[in-house]
């Protein structure tokens, strides 16, 4: 096998096909697993004979890094984390010793913010970044892009690589771009004029940017169903496009239907996690574009098929800085799911749901924001936004508030009639409880009381003290 493998860059599939490599997409799994193999194994070696940090990471291990002889023997070999990451390129940075190319061929450089510690650097030769280009072509293709789409990508230009890769995936499959961004002051108000006029038929975003624009676009007197042109959104940075009264609101509100995607800006291809234009939430796991395994939090022993635990990720075909058994920190839940699409890949069925850190443990019961985020938007009277406050109760109890957001009418009705808002807030007192299992404290706000993201919403206010 030719590693690392080399795409035609002209190739593109007759629109009325389902598949862009039907092969890879439809293989049988025994079969699926020893291309991965194969693609591993060439992977690890070179990783391990060119890049500093990997010779030493896998110093004095049971098997042989440059010569595994099966997926159990890659099982072996240790878990990189972001920590790692830091670490690595705080002592020799930028990039770490992970660099298997010169730097010099480096092509592009993302990272993360930093937000939460040192910001990570990921440096990109051309090649890779041609891969990128066509793995999200594929996943596009499969999500029901066509060349005769316009594509909006409406989400930050900068470091954050999501943007990017959208954009190079829609330009390898031949669509028409447009890089419209986010976040500058009076954007959003010029992405609905522009919606209007040029009439984009795909859009790539947060699904909290989505809402946001509707909100935006209303205000101004527009429907986004009526005087926009969308035909299908695609979405990562957040869970909201597989929570199921998130991605309905978003499809009727806009009439178009939704794929959710994305793995981590380190893994890029991020979209190797990606839904197709017929699965109803979820996203398959395109496994030999980045190998997924399924880890469990505590143990970090792999977990079978139907399992819940922490996605792994491994390039297979990364020449510049590969990560090779990346633990991301997310919790999903993955099947082998009877898509219509008949792609054979695992699926992480209700997409990615949160990550370990924004596990909330409420009386000893797991409970994820984004469980809170679809139960509140099931109701009618939800005005749009929510935070939860976390606060610690003698006896090191969390306590966790709802506060949510209710519609102009039911929160103006507590001037002339108090049991009404009252009985609103009991009953979404009872439907978080059913959901959830636990009792929480609700607290009803003013629609608009909250403020709007242009980009990832930050819901979690954690007021515990170490
Ligand atoms: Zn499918």
């Amino acid at each position: 096998m030719q590693w690392p493998p080399k795409y035609p860059d002209n190739y593109r599939p007759d629109s009325d096909q389902e598949y862009w490599s039907p092969e890879l997409e439809t293989m049988p799994t025994a079969e699926r697993d020893q291309h991965i193999l194969a693609k591993l194994q060439s992977q690890v070696r070179y990783a391990y004979q060119n890049s500093g940090f990997y010779k030493e990471f896998y110093k004095d291990l049971p098997v042989d890094p440059a010569n595994l002889q099966s997926l159990e023997e890659f099982e072996q070999l240790p878990i990189l984390t972001k920590e790692n990451i830091r670490h690595e390129q705080e002592q020799h940075p930028p990039y770490g010793r992970f660099l298997c190319v010169t730097p010099e061929e480096i092509f592009r450089i993302h990272g993360t913010s930093g937000t939460t510690g040192r910001p990570t650097v990921f440096g990109i030769s051309n090649d890779d970044w041609d891969r990128i280009g066509e793995a999200h072509a594929r996943i596009l293709w499969g999500a029901g892009l066509r060349k005769d789409d316009t594509v909006m990508v409406a989400a930050v230009f900068s470091l954050y690589v999501g943007s990017w890769g959208a954009l190079v995936g829609a330009e390898r499959l031949g669509a028409t771009c447009f890089p419209f961004g986010s976040g500058a002051p009076g954007q959003t108000e010029r992405a609905v004029e522009w919606c209007k006029m040029v009439k984009p038929s795909a859009l790539y975003a947060t699904p909290s940017y989505a809402l946001y624009l509707a909100e935006t676009a209303r205000q101004m007197g527009f429907d986004p169903k009526e005087d926009f042109g969308f035909r299908f959104m695609f979405f990562s940075g957040e869970p909201g496009a597989s929570v199921p009264a998130t991605r309905r609101l978003i499809e009727e509100t806009f009439g178009c239907y939704i794929v959710d995607q994305g793995s981590m800006a380190e893994m890029t291809p991020w979209m190797s996690n990606s839904g197709c234009r017929h699965l109803d939430g979820g996203m398959h796991l395109w496994q030999d574009i980045v190998y997924t395994e399924m880890v469990d939090p505590q143990t970090k022993l792999n977990l079978a098929m139907g399992e819940e635990g922490v996605p792994v990720y491994s390039h297979t075909e990364r020449t510049s800085q590969p990560m090779i058994r990346y633990w991301s920190g997310d919790i999903a839940r993955w099947d082998m799911v009877d898509c219509p699409c008949g792609r054979t890949y695992p699926t992480l069925v209700t997409g990615i749901y949160g990550r370990v850190d924004d596990m909330i443990i409420v009386r000893g019961q797991n409970v994820f924001p984004s469980r809170i985020e679809d139960v509140l938007r099931s109701m009618d009277e939800f005005g749009g936004e929510f935070r939860l406050v976390l606060e610690r109760e003698t006896g090191q109890m969390d306590r966790l508030t709802v506060q949510a957001e209710v519609v102009a009418e039911a929160y103006a009705s507590q001037e002339f009639n108090p049991t009404e808002l009252e009985q609103i807030r009991e009953r979404f007192t009872a439907e978080l409880r059913r959901a959830i299992g636990v009792s929480v404290t609700v607290q009803l706000k003013p629609a608009g009381e909250f403020e709007r993201t242009q980009f990832k919403a930050r819901r979690i206010i954690d007021l515990r003290t170490p």
